[in-house]
């Protein structure tokens, strides 16, 4: 099985100095390979999840945003094959969870209601969100397809409003166990045929630092206090694809799918 965990705008800058509070990150990080991937177009979430599973930067598959001229951009309106696409016509079995490069994000052979349309604000929703991909990325897990892609976006939501908050690192540990229980109490790691690749569609930063601002300052909820960084986090395990850039998952699933 090729298992790809995406988790939306998890960044290094939290977990390298805070591993003895993360042991699946510090697991994670001993028996794979750990990167940093410095994006080279802008760092927002719709256009760089868009590429890394369709292998096209922005201006090829010009999905930049969720929302064009006040219409919610839909699946359909995007000119490209993904890779799901692409082994599902192969007869691959592929299962796909909650991608956000639409709102609401995006699933494939899978039943999934995304949390709060995809964009949960508050700590009922987060942690309902932790709860529901980890129960139904077990599930997918254990019918054994041949891909499954699943994505994790509550510290993206958590960044925005908290960056620099003690919570941030609490919620960091409520992944971390979370991605425990899928990666390692089931025994995935332990079945050498299993690949893994774990990836964040950007980093975060504090509000002001960000080289580009990706919601306003004032919200619904409140003020933002944290922004998109162009450094994103990238563990392999079982994996000698090189990936530098988000475009390359696409390529890296291709090729150890036997595609
Ligand atoms: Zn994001």
């Amino acid at each position: 099985m090729i298992l790809v965990l995406g988790i939306d705008a998890a960044t290094w800058t939290v977990i390298k100095p805070n591993l003895g509070n993360l042991p699946s990150f510090k697991k994670l990080t001993q028996i794979g390979k750990s990167k940093t991937i410095v994006l080279q177009e802008t760092p927002l979430s719709a256009p760089i999840w868009c590429g890394m599973f369709c292998g096209k930067m922005p201006s090829e598959h010009k999905h930049e945003s969720y929302v064009v001229d006040g219409n919610i951009v839909k699946r359909e309106d995007i000119k490209v094959d993904f890779i799901w696409d692409v082994l599902h016509r192969e007869g691959k079995d592929v299962k796909v969870l909650n991608v956000p490069f639409v709102v609401p994000p995006y699933s494939f052979g899978v039943d999934f209601k995304p949390v709060g349309f995809g964009l949960p604000t508050n700590d009922k929703e987060w942690q309902e969100e932790l709860e529901r991909v980890t129960e139904k990325t077990k599930e997918l897990l254990s019918q054994k397809p041949d891909v499954i892609i699943s994505v994790y976006t509550l510290l993206d939501r958590i960044q925005h409003f908290h960056w620099g908050e003690d919570c941030v690192l609490e919620w960091y540990q409520k992944v971390d166990k979370k991605i425990g229980e899928l990666l390692l109490d089931t025994g995935f790691l332990e079945n050498k045929a299993n690949r893994l690749i774990i990836i964040s569609d950007h980093g975060f930063c504090s509000f002001g630092e960000a080289k580009v601002q990706t919601l306003p300052e004032q919200t619904k909820q409140g003020k933002l206090k944290g922004d998109h960084h162009e450094n994103a986090l990238l563990i392999t395990v079982n994996v000698d694809y090189d990936i530098n850039r988000p475009q390359d998952v696409f390529f890296a699933v291709k090729e150890l799918a036997g595609s």
